[in-house]
């Protein structure tokens, strides 16, 4: 069975070994959003001679040729997710490090009206909110 990865590497004529066929598996089966160091763990689980300098090449190869996208959610860690088709944005929990998706028309909306406003056709942003849950006290509209 061929990964979504290995297929989109595939597709871009990009060479496959098998090492790389075990990151591109680790990265497409992954729901959340790993650092290096967690695919390494998990890539070893499967094939043990995999170093963490070939993951660290291979994330940077599937980056680059736009197969995974990378996030900085605030640790100063490197994330990764294989680039989705739809785009969406992250609420980061700062207790537990959860990461939740979202999209929201209203910002998408909010975003191109700004970038129009000062002469630009927008293309592209990144988002990332920094929450913690919130207590029985807390008033969710009180700033
Ligand atoms: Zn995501």
């Amino acid at each position: 069975m061929i990964s979504r990865i290995e297929q989109r590497c595939i597709d871009k004529s990009m060479k496959m070994t098998d090492q790389r066929r075990v990151i591109a598996r680790v990265l497409s089966d992954a729901d959340d959003h790993p650092d290096v160091e967690e695919v390494y763990r998990r890539a070893t689980r499967i094939d043990p001679r995999i170093s963490i300098a070939t993951v660290y090449r291979t994330v940077r190869l599937f980056e680059e040729a736009n197969i995974l996208e990378r996030h900085d959610f605030g640790d100063g860690r490197a994330r990764y997710e294989e680039s989705p088709n739809e785009h969406h944005d992250h609420l980061i929990d700062m207790h537990s490090g959860q990461v939740i998706e979202f999209t929201s028309s209203e910002i998408e909306a909010l975003q191109r009206e700004i970038a129009k406003r000062f002469g630009y056709r927008l293309v592209g942003h990144r988002l990332e909110l920094y929450g913690v849950p919130l207590t029985s006290g807390d008033d969710p509209d009180q700033k």
